[in-house]
């Protein structure tokens, strides 16, 4: 038999707020344990909560960028339970009003684009964090981070592969960083992501029973847990066996998924309304101007690129990775007139300078003016393409612009034909012997008298004036 994966993903996002979700603390990252704290993040009894505005603008951004409606109405419930990191006994949620509903986003699917379903954007607090020393049989907390701004993006069971899940996860993320309101950090826990997978008999149309999948830290390792787990479930399927609904944790190291806790164990978080906070009322002027404020998108500046400037789909797709890099490269042909060249340039060298130095482009030595004029040079003919590698390299090293280097670096092309046949008569006259072969019809002495001109130039004529003076002289 058949079996067709069912994928369900649920992101949890930390908002880029200065400060937390109901109080003023700063949601920096990297603080000395506990220092951003004060009696409303640390649940003393008789503190209130303040609900942050910006929170709830990013999450109106977010709920406008997936398509989502808006539900002008929504409100906070408490989440009960214990645990050591969550001093006040409870979390506060989004339950049964969340903010946002229904929406969708489009995402390149096994075999066309497809539409990925989005059943709800809630607001949340997050949570502390447990640090257990391995030396000494104590644990720490740390409530910094208790109270950060979360927002959580529940997708529809609408994906059928591991690769369209981290096609998914790729585009949401996109989408929060292009929006500002997450940095995007997986290592440091801002962009999170619980994957639910359960197996079907291909043509069935009521879904099998789920996984949740926990712990995985990067596009790559959802991608490798959930392979493993269809795999997994497969393999108990066609033993005859059950697939149990339960919490499985993705172990890097070695590469499998193993059981957490089960359905018996499943939490009862006894929802309730939040007593403390008021009902969320949105207007639609607030969300028109928010709508006003929005960036264009990943997908939208994509398609206007292939439109725009005719490169291929996949330059598109490397050049609207993030907005700044976007705006280097449209720089760059605003100022060169040239799309493909400056794509090539972008995409080859300036991308693998960046690469190999960790740096973000927003650091680039190199500005999109200097590589336009660059561009402009070789179009010229001022410059060989391969002087332009070594002009190149050199910008990036010095942030200085392609005339001084060129000047610098003595790089300025032979384009003075009247020069170039004086050269090539000296050396048709030192190798009478070649010239005589190559006038009796051994053409490939063509390559010989190249060398040469290149050799007596140091490389600095342009190839394309030294073909056409050789065709003409040396018959
Ligand atoms: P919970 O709160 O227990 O995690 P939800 O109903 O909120 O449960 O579902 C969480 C996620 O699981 C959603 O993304 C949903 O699309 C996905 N999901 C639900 N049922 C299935 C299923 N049978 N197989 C795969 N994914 C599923
Ligand atoms: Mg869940
Ligand atoms: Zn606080």
């Amino acid at each position: 038999m058949e079996f067709e994966p069912v994928i369900g993903l649920e992101v949890h996002a930390q908002l880029r707020s200065d400060s937390k979700i109901f109080c003023s603390c700063s949601t920096q990252f990297g603080a000395g344990p506990n220092t951003h704290t004060c009696p409303v993040c640390l649940g003393m009894p008789g503190v209130l909560p303040i609900l942050n505005r910006k929170v709830v603008e990013f999450t109106i951004k977010m709920a406008l960028a997936t398509h989502c409606r808006i539900n002008r109405e929504n409100s906070f419930a408490r989440k009960n339970y214990f645990y050591p990191d969550l001093p006040k006994g409870y979390q506060i949620s989004q339950y049964a009003y969340p903010l946002a509903e229904a929406g969708g986003i489009e995402v390149e699917g096994d075999e066309n684009r497809k539409c990925i379903g989005i059943t709800r954007i809630h607001m949340e607090e997050d949570a502390g964090k447990l640090i257990h020393d391995e030396h000494f049989p104590a644990s720490y907390v740390d409530l910094n981070r208790t109270g950060v701004p979360l927002i959580e993006i529940v997708s529809e069971p609408d994906i059928r592969s591991a690769e369209e899940a981290a096609a998914y996860l790729r585009r949401i993320h996109e989408i929060l960083v292009y929006l500002e309101i997450c940095d995007g950090n997986m290592e440091e826990g801002s962009f999170r992501c619980d994957a639910n997978v359960s197996l079907r008999p291909r043509g069935q149309e009521e879904f099998g029973t789920r996984a949740e999948l926990k712990n995985m830290n990067s596009f790559r390792n959802v991608q490798r847990a959930l392979e493993y787990e269809i795999k997994r479930q497969q393999y108990v399927l066609e033993a005859g066996g059950e697939v149990i609904q339960e919490t499985r944790l993705w172990d890097d190291a070695q590469g499998v998924t193993i059981s957490m806790r089960g359905k018996e164990e499943a939490h009862d978080y006894r929802y309730f309304p939040d007593p403390d906070l008021v009902t969320i009322v949105i207007s639609d002027a607030w969300i028109e101007e928010i709508r006003g404020t929005m960036p264009e998108l990943p997908l939208e500046k994509r398609e206007r690129f292939l439109r725009d400037y005719q490169i291929p789909p996949y330059d598109a797709g490397v050049l609207t990775a993030s907005r700044a890099l976007a705006d280097y490269y449209e720089e760059v042909v605003r100022l060169c007139g040239q799309p493909k060249v400056a794509s090539n340039w972008v995409m080859g060298d300036i991308l693998r300078f960046l690469k190999e130095d960790k740096r973000d482009i927003r650091d680039c030595p190199i500005p999109a003016a200097s590589l336009a004029e660059m561009i402009r040079l070789i179009e010229d003919g001022a410059i060989s393409g391969k002087m332009a590698k070594e002009v190149s390299e050199e910008m990036y090293r010095t942030g200085k612009p392609p005339q001084t280097v060129i000047t610098e670096k003595g790089l300025v092309q032979i384009t003075d034909a009247g020069a170039l046949a004086a050269v090539i008569a000296e050396i048709m006259a030192a190798n009478p012997t070649q010239l005589a072969q190559y006038r009796g019809g051994k053409d490939k002495l063509f390559g010989f008298f190249v060398g040469q001109v290149m050799k007596a130039t140091q490389g600095k004529a342009n190839p394309q004036l030294i073909n056409d003076l050789l065709k003409k002289m040396l018959p």
